[in-house]
Parts: C-alpha cells; sequence; structure tokens
C-alpha cells in the first residue's frame, strides 16, 4: 500500500452518531454521505453506517447508485438538482428523489405512470437559499399538483438553512443579508400549513436542520435531521455553541521518503520560496496537492513527527512536500502525521483560507482509505 494513507475510525463515527441520535431524541437520522462521505471514503463508512441510519442523503444520482451497488438498502435521498433525463435511475435503483420544480414532478409523474411504478419523492422548498427548490410564496400550487401525481410517494417535506450555523445570539448574524434561520423556519411552517388548512396529512418526513441547525436549533427537527459534518466529528463554525460532544475520525498519514541536510542559503523546491538559514535536516513527504494536501498551505503547514511539530517548508508540489526538522533527527520510513493527534480541519482551514468541508472533501481519490474500529 502507498505509504500515505488516511485512517478512518468507524467507530468514532458510530460514537457521533449515537450522541447526535441522543441529542434530536424521537427524530430520524439521515446521514450525509455526499462527497465521497465527505471524503472519508464512502466504501467504507456506508456499508458501515448504514445499518444505523434512518435514512442516507447524498448529492448526486451517481452517489445515490454507487452505494445502492454495495447492496445497501436503506432509503436514500438524493439532496441536489436532477435533471428530467435522470428520473429512470431513480426508479431502477429505488432512489429517493428531491422534487425541487414543478417541471420536474411532472416528467417524474409521467415517467412513472407510463411504467406502471411509483416514484418516491420528497418535496424541496426553498425558503431562502436561492439554491434548488420552490420558494414559500410559490409554494402552495406546487403541493397543489403533487396531491395530483397518482404515481408519486410524497413521503418528504424538506427545506435547507443558508446561515444555522451562525451563532444566533451573537453579532455574526447582524448583517442585513443574512437570511435568519428562524425566518426560514417560519417561511417553512407556513407551507406546511397547507396541509392543515385542507385537512390532509402532511407528508411523513418533514426536514429541515444541517449540522448547524442540530446543535442551534430544536425547533428545527420535525420528522428527521439531516446531520453532515457534524457526523464526521467537525463543528460547522468555530463559535457555535458545542451542544453535542463529537470527535474526528481522520488521520492522515504518511512516512519520510527522504532525508537530507541542507546548506544554508540553498533554496528548497519551487520558487525557491525557503532557505535554510543554517544546516538544516529538510525531510521529504510522498503527499502534495494533487492528494488534496492545498499548495496553498506552503510555508504554513505544520506536521508531527516523533510526536513532534515541524513546518512545512517550500513550495508544496503535486506529489511531494518538504519538512524543515532543524538539528532534530529522523529516519527515512519514520510515522509523519499530517492530519489528527492534534492537528485539525480548523488548522488546514487556516493555513488555506477555506472551511473545515473544503478541507475534508478535497482528500483526492489517490490516498487509499484505511477503516479501522
Ligand atoms: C450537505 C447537506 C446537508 C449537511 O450539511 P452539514 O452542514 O454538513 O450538516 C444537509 N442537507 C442538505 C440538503 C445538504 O446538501
Amino acid at each position: 500500500m502507498r505509504p500515505t494513507f488516511l485512517e478512518v475510525n468507524l467507530n468514532q463515527l458510530k460514537q457521533n452518531l449515537d450522541a447526535i441520535r441522543t441529542h434530536v431524541a424521537s427524530a430520524k437520522v439521515l446521514v450525509v454521505l455526499k462527497a465521497n462521505a465527505y471524503g472519508h471514503g464512502v466504501e467504507g463508512v456506508a456499508p458501515f453506517l448504514a445499518p444505523f441510519a434512518d435514512y442516507i442523503g447524498v448529492a448526486l444520482v451517481e452517489e445515490g447508485i454507487n452505494i445502492r451497488k454495495m447492496g445497501i438498502a436503506t432509503p436514500i435521498l438524493v439532496m441536489g438538482g436532477t435533471l428530467p433525463e435522470q428520473i429512470p435511475l431513480f426508479d431502477e435503483y429505488q432512489l429517493t428523489l428531491a422534487a425541487s420544480s414543478p417541471a420536474l414532478m411532472s416528467a417524474a409523474q409521467q415517467y412513472a405512470e407510463s411504467k406502471r411504478t411509483r416514484l418516491r419523492v420528497h418535496l424541496k422548498i426553498d425558503t431562502g437559499m436561492e439554491r434548488v427548490g420552490v420558494r414559500e410564496y410559490e409554494a402552495e400550487m406546487f403541493l397543489e399538483q403533487s396531491l395530483k401525481c397518482q404515481s408519486l410517494e410524497v413521503e418528504g417535506i424538506f427545506t435547507h438553512f443558508a446561515n444555522s450555523e451562525a451563532s444566533l445570539e451573537s453579532d455574526s448574524l447582524q448583517s442585513d443579508q443574512m437570511v435568519k434561520p428562524y425566518l426560514q423556519l417560519e417561511r417553512f411552517a407556513e407551507v406546511l400549513s397547507f396541509y392543515e388548512k385542507r385537512s390532509i396529512p402532511h407528508p411523513v418526513l418533514r426536514h429541515t436542520a444541517n449540522s448547524g441547525a442540530v446543535l442551534n436549533l430544536p425547533e428545527s427537527y420535525y420528522d428527521m435531521v439531516r446531520p453532515g459534518v457534524l457526523l464526521y466529528g467537525v463543528y460547522p463554525a468555530r463559535d457555535i455553541k458545542k451542544t453535542i460532544d463529537v470527535k474526528p475520525a481522520l488521520k492522515w498519514k504518511s512516512h519520510i521518503a527522504y532525508s537530507k541536510i541542507t546548506q544554508p542559503g540553498r533554496g528548497v523546491s519551487y520558487g525557491s520560496l525557503w532557505q535554510a538559514q543554517s544546516a538544516a535536516r529538510i525531510v521529504t513527504i510522498p503527499c502534495g496537492y494533487a492528494d488534496g494536501y492545498f499548495r496553498r498551505m506552503t510555508n504554513q503547514a505544520q506536521v508531527i513527527i516523533n510526536g513532534k511539530k515541524y513546518p512545512q517548508v517550500g513550495r508544496i508540489c503535486m506529489d511531494q512536500f518538504m519538512v524543515n526538522m532543524g538539528e532534530d533527527a529522523a529516519e527515512l520510513g519514520d510515522e509523519v502525521t499530517l492530519f489528527g493527534e492534534g492537528i485539525t480541519a480548523e488548522d488546514f482551514a487556516d493555513w488555506t483560507g477555506t472551511n473545515e468541508y473544503e478541507v475534508m472533501t478535497n482528500i483526492s481519490a489517490r490516498v487509499p482509505r484505511v477503516f479501522v474500529r
């Protein structure tokens, strides 16, 4: 196996899920497995977590198919935008469609009717994200239409928050442009009142809560919650109240592939952006930006070798980067920790100017995942 790999602690994921479950009490839990299970490796995470999940959430129909092909029977909601020509796949692989427009819903109805089958759908309401979904102010006709779609099983109705991770009592929500989660909840409740007014039952799965709302907004739980990043033990914002105790499950490891003493004044790597002031041990790690070790972390990142933190130096290359161990000794093959054991997704996010989500989902498929219990 490659000496650079990700170690994924499945038990930790289960503990995170259990902690979320306890917190949301009777609400069901949709486990979000999109984007290669937030970089953790869906091929290991999905089979392990599926027995404990009420629902699985993915962004793309292709991701849903991939999970079905593993032999997993748990219901799967494809949450992202879908094109009408992809509808047959929902039937073939028994996936739940996010019906996000009148046109998509009628295409699904027509397809299901022509095939004498039934498709399961969740109605997607846009209460303030302006992404996919029918806006709350035009939802009544949409719900009306759904009642007439005899070949659709309208199992759910949902919306997605734009700012649930902002801390509610603090100043971080003061921007006038920010749609507040309470406003989105109000709009969603208004849409749901359609069912009461008609005295007909609402779809059995009403859901809104992503990780921020799971932590912040008990009013948002309804029948099911949709935690993503929190399941992976990472909080969706730094200043959010950590009302649920979760821990990261990832370690990114490598091994020293080369070691040399670099003389003062010799530049290290492309662009010679870093020079040793005095003779220093420079070690090479066989991992680079093609693995998701962002080039933008050049001269900022740190790694752990033999229990001690050392600075990354010189341009991060596509497949390798260098570390300055100063006067310390090292052996070829010594273990290097790039992530975990005190180096967090937050650190990576700081070094790159991105968020923790992008850090995790960028770890490329070239890095083998090792699943441990
Ligand atoms: C990605 C996603 C989630 C999970 O978001 P987190 O912030 O990671 O919890 C929930 N719902 C939808 C619709 C999503 O696309």
